[in-house]
């Protein structure tokens, strides 16, 4: 947890992110969903899993491919609001996808007071096991 505290504090606003190398499939990661405007992967460290220790909980992330300066929630502007909504709703579509028609959670964290790491807009979907309420 101080880890990912550490590492939202030090993250650059403006510079390439790991995530660029994933749309341009420059690295391996584990695509579960695209289309013209984003991508769902699967999260390398699922949270739902290391909480909960349970076999198959569901962790994946639903990014826009074109960053367009969405570095984070609170840069968005007029022209985000179309897909804003289709991130939301590709979200959705995902989830039931991977089986989580009893429920999950979507999350954005923005900034470093919101533990935000990676600085390219991103939604995060866990679920797979009941979820408790309020987050850390
Ligand atoms: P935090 O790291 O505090 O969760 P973010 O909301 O910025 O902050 O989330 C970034 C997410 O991206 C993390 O859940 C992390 O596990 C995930 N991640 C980082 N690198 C990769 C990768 N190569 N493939 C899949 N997921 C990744």
């Amino acid at each position: 947890e101080r880890a990912a505290q550490a590492a939202a504090a030090q993250a650059d606003d403006d510079a390439p992110t790991i995530f660029d190398k994933i749309i341009a499939k420059q690295i391996k990661s584990d695509i579960i969903y695209e289309d013209d405007q984003c991508l769902a992967l699967r999260d390398i460290q699922p949270q739902a899993r290391a909480r909960a220790r349970m076999a198959a909980p569901v962790h994946f992330l639903v990014i826009p491919k074109h960053r367009d300066g969405l570095t984070r929630l609170s840069r968005a502007e007029e022209r985000h609001k179309a897909l804003l909504g289709h991130l939301l709703f590709v979200a959705q579509l995902v989830a039931k996808q991977e089986g989580l028609q009893p429920g999950f959670r979507v999350v954005i964290n923005d900034g470093p007071q919101g533990c935000q790491s990676v600085y390219h807009l991103h939604l995060h979907i866990m679920g797979g096991r009941q979820l408790s309420w309020p987050p850390g």
